[in-house]
């Protein structure tokens, strides 16, 4: 009887180990633990043991039934606990997945550009004026000292709207309509950054649309000193400290002197290459003391004030800065190409 019950133990343990889920556990209990479970009909057999025998067999049943009730309970722990980590494990947000990306717009090259121009000028106390784009004939011509029959007009082949209103071909009327907008001999101190227009090729060079910076000083005392002076500043600046400057003779009807102004070429460091056409230098604006007729013309006095002026292409600086060998990347919109800015 003792070795049945061992038996029937043991039988009834190595199920409940091999119970593969809560549900099978339940059938293990109700097998062996149940009302019409193996060793409650044993108990229910002791009837014919004898009567020295009966507590003895009982005793052992009851014992092998509570451990067999706590393997039950142990592994339906374990079960439940698998389960768990399983739902867990199925159930899973993975929230390191990637999120959507928000593309995020940035500024056009030329604008980063004209930024850096108009910061190196607001720190040496220039204001920054804006003009009309379509303006007329008399503020970009005539006020600057180029009357209607005057041959530098060929210099910049222009968009004509009617035959006084014209797309402008520099920012200079924005000077010439401040100084009017002044009160005689004030002191200026501008730059004019914007767009400007004139018949051109449209090629790696050149363009009948592109931005341009001209800037004007006019106070007492104003000398070509302050002119180099600050331009020189500039151009360490914008490039770098050690950039080579020189200004070469020139002519333009609004200035007197006039100058180009060159710096030694950022590609090759002055030995000569394709960019600097052997020559080492490479023009990057023009400038001049204004001209006393420019002067005149605005209601200021030649006799108690001077003044310096400057202009610069945009594009030109920006292509040199950034190393682009072809003007029409700046307009052509190609992602590849700006998202490198
Ligand atoms: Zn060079």
């Amino acid at each position: 009887m003792e070795e049945k019950i061992a038996q029937l133990k043991a039988e009834a343990a190595a199920a409940v180990q091999g119970a593969a889920d809560v549900a099978a556990l339940n059938d293990i209990r109700v097998k062996y633990l149940g009302k019409k479970g193996a060793f409650t009909s044993i108990l229910r057999g002791m009837g014919s043991l004898s009567a020295e025998e009966r507590p003895k067999v009982g005793k052992i049943v009851n014992a092998a039934k509570a451990e067999i009730e706590v393997l039950i309970g142990r592994q339906g722990e374990a079960l439940k606990t698998k389960e768990l980590e399983a739902r867990l494990a199925s159930e899973k947000i993975d929230v390191t997945l990637p999120g959507r990306n928000v593309p995020m717009g940035h500024l056009h090259p030329l604008t980063l550009t004209l930024e850096r121009i108009k910061d190196i000028f607001v720190h040496m106390g220039f204001s920054v004026e804006e003009g009309p784009e379509i303006e007329r004939d008399y503020f970009n011509f005539e006020a600057l000292n180029l009357p209607k029959d005057h041959p530098a007009r060929d210099m910049q082949d222009s968009f004509y709207i009617t035959d006084e209103i014209l797309m402008r071909s520099q920012t200079s009327p924005v000077q010439a309509r401040t100084m009017q907008g002044n009160e005689p001999n004030k002191p200026i101190r501008m730059i004019a950054p914007g767009r400007v227009y004139r018949r051109d090729e449209y090629d790696a060079t050149h363009s009948p649309m592109f931005t341009q910076v001209e800037g004007l000083v006019i106070d007492e005392g104003i000398s070509l000193a302050d002119l180099k002076g600050t331009l020189e500043l500039f151009l360490h600046q914008i490039f770098d400290e050690n950039v080579g400057v020189r200004f070469r003779p020139s002519f333009f009807p609004f200035t007197e002197p006039s100058a180009e102004v060159d710096i030694s070429c950022v590609m090759c460091h002055g030995k000569g290459c394709k960019v600097c056409k052997g020559t080492g230098w490479l023009e990057i604006l023009g400038a001049g003391m204004v001209h006393p007729h420019v002067l005149e013309m605005s209601g200021y006095d030649p006799k108690k004030v001077s003044g310096f002026a400057f202009g610069m292409g945009v594009e030109r600086i920006a292509m040199l800065s950034y190393g682009v060998d072809d003007l029409r990347l700046f307009y052509d919109n190609d992602m590849r190409f700006l998202r490198q800015f």
